[in-house]
């Protein structure tokens, strides 16, 4: 599956290459692109912060054999939660990810080797539920669940051996 990387102009290029260079098999670099859209329409005055569902409605919908994902600066939150690293439907091929919560305000000092690595766990998360992965029971996965950044730590990039197994090979 060739993966296109699509972000706002707010997520600085080393970012972005660092979320597409940490892609595993059988994710594919594809294509890295400026997102173009506008977010305004899903920003929450109330909450301060962008619904994710409706940012999610302004990725693309990929052609076939390709995931889309986009990487957004802002905020994110879904209505049940203080905040959300990313939202993806199931299987639908494409998702959006946040940097926001990746390194919040009181670990401003954290390395950037730390945050690149949370980008990459969190990028293969996001794209593993695109291409229709559920959560995953293996600690160091990157369909593990994570509630808090620090727990992202403890994943890695490649996919577990029964996730892997699911996934759609690479054509
Ligand atoms: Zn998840
Ligand atoms: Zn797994």
């Amino acid at each position: 599956m060739k993966v296109r990387l699509l972000h706002t102009a707010d997520v600085p290029p080393s970012h972005v290459r660092s979320a597409f260079s940490g892609l595993a098999p059988p994710l594919l670099p594809g294509e890295s692109i400026l997102f173009r859209g506008s977010l305004a329409s899903s920003y929450d005055r109330s909450r301060a912060q962008y619904d994710a569902a409706s940012v999610l409605e302004l990725v693309p919908a990929p052609e076939p054999g390709w995931l889309n994902l986009l990487l957004v600066g802002v905020d994110l939150f879904v209505p049940a939660l203080t905040y959300v690293f990313g939202l993806t439907h199931l299987a639908g091929g494409r998702g959006v990810l946040s940097l926001a919560r990746l390194r919040p305000p009181e670990e401003n000092a954290l390395s950037e080797e730390v945050l690149s690595h949370r980008l990459r766990v969190e990028v293969a998360h996001e794209l593993g539920h695109a291409a229709g992965l559920v959560h995953c029971v293996v600690n160091d996965c990157p369909m593990h669940r994570s509630l808090w950044p620090e727990s992202v730590d403890l994943k890695n990039p490649d996919f577990c051996a029964s996730c892997l197994a699911l996934l759609p090979r690479a054509k």
